[in-house]
């Protein structure tokens, strides 16, 4: 995988989240892959071996990852 460097984190984030509400690079979030709390702003971008652009997990290349597996903090939480 290839990292990507992403000069401006909100304004990549606001056209490539997959889901209607865009997170703020304030929030936190629980990576359901590594188990970790993390900062959507620390987020990481990587072409993966599809040629495809992707937002990955800050644990990245540790951690597999990616956008659709944060989950809100409370879910952890509540369990
Ligand atoms: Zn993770």
């Amino acid at each position: 995988m290839k990292e990507v460097t992403i000069n401006d984190k909100q304004k990549y984030l606001d056209e490539n989240y997959p889901f209607g509400e865009v997170p703020k690079l304030t929030d936190e979030k629980c990576c359901i892959h590594c188990g970790n709390t993390i900062t959507v702003g620390d987020y990481k971008v990587f072409i993966d071996d599809l040629d495809s652009e992707l937002i990955f997990c800050p644990n990245a290349p540790e951690c597999d990852g990616t956008v659709i597996d944060w989950l809100p903090v409370d879910y952890q939480k509540s369990r």
